[in-house]
């Protein structure tokens, strides 16, 4: 642990970590190191981890990189960090995201952008690492962490992962529990872990899935013994290809990847076969509006009353006005707008009910494959590889939001999905595939993403 937050002071440029929680980290250290010496080691006991800022640590400020939260520090600890504590995991600090976990590339946080560790060849151009976990996946990628959690609404964990080399895993929608984590899109929304590797990924899932009457839809169902399925036969396994993924001006060396994998996945015995999710391109639009609803009702409890800033004004709703125009950034507010229109009366039906029924056609077009016995589904993770620093900045926002193109489908229909390592783009950066499985089988995308890694 020493060790870590050394690597950490001499990578302070990354930006990867918001709070460094040095005595913490070696007072658990301490404790862990006591249990061990006793035989009482946990599955995560002394590992050094990271901890996304979107989760509630008890004592430690918890901001969601939103200058609205202020210096909020909570009385109170996320389940999912909390199992992780019990499983002897140590927390190194907090780390960078996306204002809220709204965006792809972490350049809305209030904290400035953290840097992904890799370089296009022969350029020092930074690059970013992802977003919304992009604190995550650089300090993985950068090993000042050993691995971290994340959260993922719309492709927050798996396209992060993809831009640095690294592996994440969304569970099923219910599979973590959402408690103590800062609210984006509540029906979207899901924990799981970025890791170096798929064994890695497996045992932080482990201990992270978990039953918790506190979150609603915490599904009771026991948490298989992931790190098992790692490494698990494929042989026999039907692997589905969606045809509409190969979306217009896919670049040819992301559709070469795409073809490889499937190869090694046959090579190991599984049968490859051409799928149709024909609701695939509704997917973006009708996320872009389920989302900032459900963010727009999310964040109204952000009133300068309850948590973290206040700007003061002549009568309460002038300091609400105040407070909120000072605290969320630009991204944010054009989120809570877009919310409240869609669900207004007069566009309600129009927009927001519109965009629950197409919801629902997605989730019945991986229900039909999935019927039809196909065990796992193998797309892109991404359209591109990880871009620069500012490139995006005069970009419209919908050309941002077509970076997750990919990856919304899952969180729409509330399956598990992993982003893992499978190549390098010409430039040299790392590109990644992508595995969706049924419901509550995250076994299955760990035994065939560790074919691919
Ligand atoms: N990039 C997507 C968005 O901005 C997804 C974010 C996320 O998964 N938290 O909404």
């Amino acid at each position: 642990n020493k060790a870590y937050l050394e690597a950490m002071e001499a990578a302070r440029g990354l930006n990867a970590y918001v709070l460094e929680t040095p005595e913490i980290a070696l007072e658990r250290a301490a404790e862990s190191d006591a249990r061990i010496a006793r035989g009482e080691a946990g599955a995560l006991e002394g590992l050094p981890l990271g901890v996304k800022d979107l989760y509630c640590t008890e004592g430690v400020r918890t901001t969601a990189c939103s200058k609205i939260l202020g210096d909020f520090t909570p009385p109170y600890e996320s389940h999912v960090t909390s199992l992780m504590r019990s499983a002897g995991a140590v927390m190194l600090g907090k780390l960078n995201n996306d204002e809220f976990a709204m965006g792809s590339s972490n350049e809305t946080s209030a904290f400035g952008t953290p840097v992904n560790p890799w370089r296009r060849k022969g350029s020092d151009a930074k690059l970013v690492a992802g977003g919304s976990s992009g604190g995550s996946s650089a300090a993985v990628a950068a090993r000042i962490c050993l691995g971290a959690t994340a959260t993922d609404t719309g492709g927050s964990i798996r396209q992060p992962a993809a831009f640095t080399g690294t592996v994440g895993v969304k569970p099923t929608y219910g599979r973590c529990s959402r408690w103590g984590i800062v609210a984006f899109a509540s029906s979207l929304d899901q924990a799981g872990p970025i890791a170096r590797d798929v064994r890695d990924a497996a045992i932080l899932m482990g201990s992270m899935a978990g039953y918790d009457k506190r979150d609603s839809t915490s599904v009771d169902t026991p948490v298989p013994d992931y790190e098992a399925a790692v490494g698990r036969s494929v042989k026999g396994l039907r692997i589905g290809v969606p045809k509409e993924y190969r979306v217009d001006g896919m670049p040819a060396e992301i559709e070469k990847l795409w073809s490889q994998g499937a190869e090694q996945l046959k090579a190991a015995g599984a049968e490859i076969v051409e799928v149709s999710l024909p609701h695939t391109k509704y997917a973006l639009p009708a996320y872009y509006i389920v989302a900032p609803a459900e963010a727009s009702s999310n964040l109204a409890r952000y009133d300068g009353v309850r948590y973290g800033a206040r700007v003061a004004g002549r009568d309460i709703t002038e300091m609400y006005e105040n407070t909120r125009a000072a605290g969320f950034g630009s991204e944010v507010r054009r989120r809570i707008m877009i919310g409240a229109y869609v669900l207004s009366a007069g566009y309600y039906d129009a927009y927001y009910v519109r965009a629950q029924k197409v919801r629902t056609l997605i989730k019945q077009d991986f229900e039909t494959v999935f019927a039809a016995g196909v065990d796992a589904i193998l797309t892109p993770a991404t359209p591109s590889a990880a871009f620069g620093v500012g490139e995006m900045a005069n970009a419209s926002p919908v050309e941002m939001y077509l970076n997750d193109v990919f990856t919304v489908t899952v969180n729409m229909a509330g399956l598990p999905g992993v982003s893992v390592p499978a190549g390098l783009s010409a430039e040299g950066l790392p590109l990644a595939l992508q595995l969706i499985g049924r419901p509550f089988d995250e076994e299955t995308l760990f035994a065939t993403a560790a074919v691919i890694e």
